[in-house]
């Protein structure tokens, strides 16, 4: 493919689990990527394969301050944020920043390039649901002030902010709902379910459950999350859409299987709940199946192998870290 013809994307977040997950399938599908990052909890670890190749570019940079990005893009993915409940609840107001003023810049670059954008939303902007599953057109529960608002409306003023944009500027822009994922390049202290459990399985820890384990969720393959995004950004819808797996699990049935994959002999602790927690999540999937042809192919069985896995091959002093 010569260099007029190839496409170019910027994508923000791209040293953190999903966006590192994303240069890697663009930069497969012969595109050139920008990936752009501030490394506030992403690692560099995860795209150094990718510096050696001509088609990859890296900015350090806070996308909450203005972004400037020499020559055309054709397409831009925002995935920066801080993402996991122990990372927004330390950082609440980067996590409001990156929301509001980040996709503001973003979707600003976007018009100047006329290039189109797909902004990382997720289920949290449903909050503690009051239906189940939750459909695209369900308005949500959120506590605005509650600990988890500062990640929620974040989220939610960032959806607003792309519609905004696509209504009154008719910019291309799409929008998905990411529901849980896993997989390799998450990282063990991050304060999310699984990689926790993981951790606390292989070094033969008491796995900690938050409540008593009935709340529920649903976890999705990363390889099938980046499959449903990358559909999405090259279809033709604009409303939000949800990509997520509908397997829906509690929280003890989870941490058995997890205690069951690593051969471990650790038992259940119970913790108290923190506050806002959900107590349900599992996505309504039936528009990304219809628009997309997109349904989630890898079972959780060999998804959790290869993350657990994928641990297991980390240095032991990254297991042995005390701190989740
Ligand atoms: P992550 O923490 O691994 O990655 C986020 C990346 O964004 C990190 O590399 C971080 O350094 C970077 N970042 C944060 N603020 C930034 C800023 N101001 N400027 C530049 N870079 C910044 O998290 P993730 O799980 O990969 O999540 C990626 C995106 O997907 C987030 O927007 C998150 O809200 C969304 N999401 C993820 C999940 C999930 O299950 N992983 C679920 C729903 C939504």
């Amino acid at each position: 493919m010569n260099r007029q013809e190839q496409k170019r994307i910027l994508i923000t977040g791209a040293a953190g689990f999903l966006g590192s997950h994303l240069c890697d399938r663009f930069m497969q599908d012969n595109f050139h990527v920008i990936g752009m990052d501030n490394l506030i909890t992403g690692d560099l670890r995860n795209i150094e394969h990718l510096f050696k190749l001509p088609n990859f570019e890296f900015y350090q940079h806070d996308v909450s301050k203005f972004v400037h990005v020499p020559g055309q893009l054709d397409y831009i993915l925002h995935f920066a944020s801080p993402a996991s409940p122990i990372d927004y609840l330390q950082m609440p107001i980067q996590t409001l920043k990156v929301g509001s003023l980040g996709t503001h810049n973003l979707l600003g670059l976007a018009k100047s390039k006329s290039a189109r954008i797909l902004v990382a939303s997720t289920s949290e902007v449903y909050g503690d649901p009051l239906i189940s599953p939750q459909s695209e057109e369900y308005w949500g529960n959120v506590n605005p002030v509650g600990p988890r608002g500062v990640y929620d409306e974040a989220k939610r003023f960032q959806e607003a902010m792309t519609m905004a944009y696509h209504n009154f500027h008719g910019l291309e822009t799409r929008i998905v709902r990411i529901f849980n994922t896993y997989g390799p390049r998450m990282r063990l202290n991050d304060g999310r379910a699984l990689p926790t459990f993981i951790a606390q399985a292989l070094e033969g820890e008491d796995l900690t459950i938050f409540g008593d384990g009935t709340q529920t969720r649903s976890f999705c393959y990363v390889s099938d999350q980046v499959e449903g995004i990358y559909r999405l950004l090259l279809s033709d819808y604009a409303l939000p859409m949800n990509v997520g797996n509908p397997d829906e699990m509690t929280i003890n049935e989870m941490a058995q299987e997890i205690i069951l994959a690593t051969g471990s002999a650790a038992k259940l602790v119970h913790k108290p709940l923190p506050i806002d927690d959900p107590k349900q999540r599992r996505p309504d999937i039936s528009k990304a199946i219809k628009i997309l042809n997109w349904e989630p192919r890898v079972s959780r069985g060999e998804g959790l192998q290869k993350t657990i896995d994928y641990f297991k091959a980390l240095p032991e002093e990254e297991l042995k870290r005390k701190d989740f």
